[in-house]
């Protein structure tokens, strides 16, 4: 009898797991029967569905020299959301192209036909340094080949100094292909002069929809990114990012977006990597202590301000404006 009466029990207790278990994976919010809730909801949003998400603006096509204005989201769609990839890029992993020399995705899903799993190749390229030291695309077909393997840390990379860097400013090294995918570490063609609001807002959803795409499968993403910068400025204003799954001819990861490399609230000069906050630019003028020689001014209270010899040094009152408008770097230490 007492045998009996915990079986019973037992039963009762798998039968009320196995409820919750399923009510928690296969029904959202909404209540609709979902298998992958979690990823296809992802992917859906990151992907930045315009039909998902009506506010983000679309442009026919990117225009590198005078490119799209931060418009409050952290990004806009190109070519309506779909990506284009050269005939190169798409044969180098071992693809089949037809009409025009370009792949060409759309909203249904695919262009491949039909994809030879056998036949797709990881490769990455990171294409040299233009003669500024400016950053200039890294593509390739990413995949588990090119992943970081499990349990790999992270390696340093604060040695690279990306053009337009400036300490004191706020500055993340933001990779062009994020490290989850193609474990690059200090590789200073993949790090670029970034924001903390591009690294985190703009990138990161996207980059973690093409991760969870190929992570622990045998699933390859077509990937490109390239900063665009205005004229000769060291900073990007923005980067464009393109990417479609392979094996599922794009239908978990399709997008063709371009995304702004700005701090909401905040003025960036992107030639000289100075970034003023709102706060920063009301300020009024005060006291500053200034090194001719280097131009970097600090705060009177600064340790770098009581080592500058009589010769390079100048006290000045002015506003910080006033100062970086004439080319003077604000100290990054002392940061004012
Ligand atoms: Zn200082």
């Amino acid at each position: 009898m007492e045998r009996f009466r915990k079986s019973q029990l037992l039963l009762a207790l798998t039968v009320l797991l196995i409820l919750l278990l399923t009510s928690c994976s296969f029904i959202d919010e909404n209540g609709n029967f979902s298998l992958h809730k979690s990823t296809e909801q992802s992917s859906e949003v990151t992907a930045g569905n315009s039909s998902d998400n009506s506010s983000i603006t679309n442009y026919d096509e990117l225009d590198r020299a005078n490119p799209p204005v931060y418009d409050g989201n952290n990004y806009v769609t190109i070519n309506g959301n779909i990506p284009e990839f050269s005939k190169d890029m798409l044969s180098e992993a071992g693809l089949i192209v037809s009409e025009k020399g370009k792949w060409r995705t759309s909203q249904e899903g695919g262009i491949f036909s039909a994809v030879d799993g056998k036949a797709v190749k990881a490769y990455e390229v990171y294409e040299e340094l233009d003669s500024l030291g400016r950053c200039t695309k890294a593509y390739g077909c990413f995949g588990r080949e090119t992943m970081p393997e499990d349990g790999e840390e992270r390696g340093d990379i604060s040695r690279i100094r990306p053009s337009g860097w400036k300490s004191g400013q706020n500055w993340e090294r933001c990779h062009l292909v994020a490290w989850a995918i193609s474990a690059e570490n200090a590789n200073e063609r993949n790090l670029i002069t970034g924001t903390h609001y591009l690294n985190y807002d703009g990138m990161r959803p996207f980059e973690e929809a093409a991760e969870s795409y190929m992570y622990g499968k045998n699933h390859h993403v077509l990937y490109e990114v390239e900063p665009v910068y205005i004229g000769k400025n060291l900073v990007a204003s923005g980067v464009h990012m393109q990417a479609a799954s392979v094996e599922d001819c794009g239908k978990s990861v399709s997008w063709n977006v371009y995304m702004f490399n700005v701090t909401p609230n905040a003025t960036i000069d992107y030639m000289t990597g100075i970034v003023t906050t709102e706060e920063q630019a009301t300020q009024e003028a005060r006291l500053y202590v200034l090194n001719k020689r280097s131009e970097v001014f600090h705060y009177p209270s600064c340790e770098g301000a009581a080592s500058i010899s009589s010769k390079n040094r100048k006290e000045i009152t002015a506003t910080r404006t006033e100062l970086t408008g004439k080319g003077y770097t604000p100290c990054g230490y002392c940061q004012p």
